[in-house]
């Protein structure tokens, strides 16, 4: 008789502590060996052989006065589909990742980790460095994971909150996007809390009647929802965010006041100031009157809306400026005449092109503008 092969486990990034538990009893393993395994992945770096992480291909740092800013840049394996088809340099594609660091009210430094869902995007918005490249593919349950792996790991930061905002519509590849949160936050594994984790969208009605249903399940409540909403009316929506063609702003609010009213949670509200598009008082006051229903009221002191102010980072070839800190200023407070909350994000490493909107990387994009005469969607 043949000694039996000892079984491979399965990486732990793509699965949760019990369907770890499950994958491995179907292989033999014993519970408490593939507890011990996903624990040491987790909480110690340690993946059960022949795992390994992806690829660091590049970090590009950048000092703000919060700490250190980090991009880096995970290898995955490329794709025969999309627009790299046929492309013999397509064989890896890279990932782009964000920590950003942040000071607590008491000055302690924590970090927040921007994940990418997908390399490229499809959904075109015209401010976008990352809407250059088309949507090349999702990412796995795995691939999300593993980026917050290298952050936690490779690189050795004490990630405190998850932001999906980095390359990719994350309600485009909800299921591997939730299946990720669900890792994330389980109690034996990474153990963020729920409550430290946001899925930002542009706005797909679909994916927030799904993030509504997940949010109503037990421990889902306080999984945080951002909707990128950059203009005041659906003239300018329209021009900036292709998705508002087919999903108007009306729409749009009805769909968030559908939201089962278990939230804990504001629901955050992003708004890039472009110059000259979107930065006038009256679309302040038309902006306000879309917020209403999340703006304080004699009744609730409290908003249940917060928005974030980003002042724009011009993207490569961009046709607008970054806005005047005046400009910033006056439209901040015009909001919060309106009632609204609202709070200005600080742009944080715009020379390494890793602010907000501006994730994308430098090669394919240019492969891409040589392959098609004009990029996929941009408004
Ligand atoms: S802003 Fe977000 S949704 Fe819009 S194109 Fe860029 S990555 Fe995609």
């Amino acid at each position: 008789m043949r000694p039996t092969e000892p079984s491979i486990p399965p990486s732990p990034l793509g699965l949760s502590h019990a369907q770890y538990l499950s994958a491995c009893s179907d292989l033999g393993i014993h519970a408490k060996r593939a507890s011990e395994m996903y624990h040491k992945a987790f909480r110690d770096g340690l993946l059960p052989e022949p795992h390994a992480p992806q690829p660091i291909a590049q970090t590009l740092t950048e000092e703000t006065p919060e700490g250190l800013t980090t991009k880096f840049l995970t290898t995955v394996p490329g794709t025969t589909k999309g627009p790299l088809a046929g492309d013999p340099n397509a064989s890896t594609l890279e990932v782009e990742s964000v920590v950003i660091p942040m000071l607590t009210r008491s000055g302690r430094r924590t970090f927040t980790l921007c994940v990418s869902s997908q390399v490229g995007c499809a959904m075109g918005c015209g401010f976008c460095e990352t809407a250059q490249m088309g949507l090349i593919r999702s990412l796995t349950v795995s691939e999300i994971v593993g980026q917050w792996f290298n952050a936690r790991h490779t690189l050795g930061n004490n990630i405190a909150n998850i932001v999906f905002m980095g390359m990719g519509e994350p309600m485009d590849n909800l299921d591997a996007v939730l299946q990720a949160v669900d890792i994330l936050t389980d109690h034996h594994g990474a153990s963020i809390p729920m409550s430290k984790v946001t899925i930002s969208t542009v706005g797909r009605i679909d994916g927030i009647r799904v993030f509504g249903e997940r949010i109503a399940e037990p421990g889902w409540k306080r999984l945080g929802l951002a909707i990128s909403v950059n203009a005041p009316n659906d003239e300018i929506r329209d021009e900036l965010m292709p998705i508002n063609r087919g999903m108007p702003m009306a729409e749009l609010q009805q769909a968030l006041l559908d939201l089962p009213m278990v939230r804990t949670r504001k629901i955050c509200f992003e708004y890039v100031l472009i110059p000259g598009v979107n930065d006038q008082q009256d679309h302040a006051r038309q902006l306000a009157a879309f917020l209403r229903p999340w703006a304080s009221t004699p009744d609730r002191p409290v908003p249940n809306g917060l928005v974030n102010l980003i002042p724009y980072n011009p993207r490569r070839n961009s046709p607008w400026p970054a806005p005047e800190e005046s400009a910033v200023e006056a439209f901040m407070s015009w909001l919060i005449e309106e009632g609204l909350f609202v709070k200005r994000r600080r742009t944080k490493g715009r020379s390494a092109m890793a602010a907000c909107g501006q994730l994308g990387a430098a090669h394919i994009r240019k492969r891409r503008f040589v392959e098609l005469s004009t990029p996929t969607g941009d408004a």
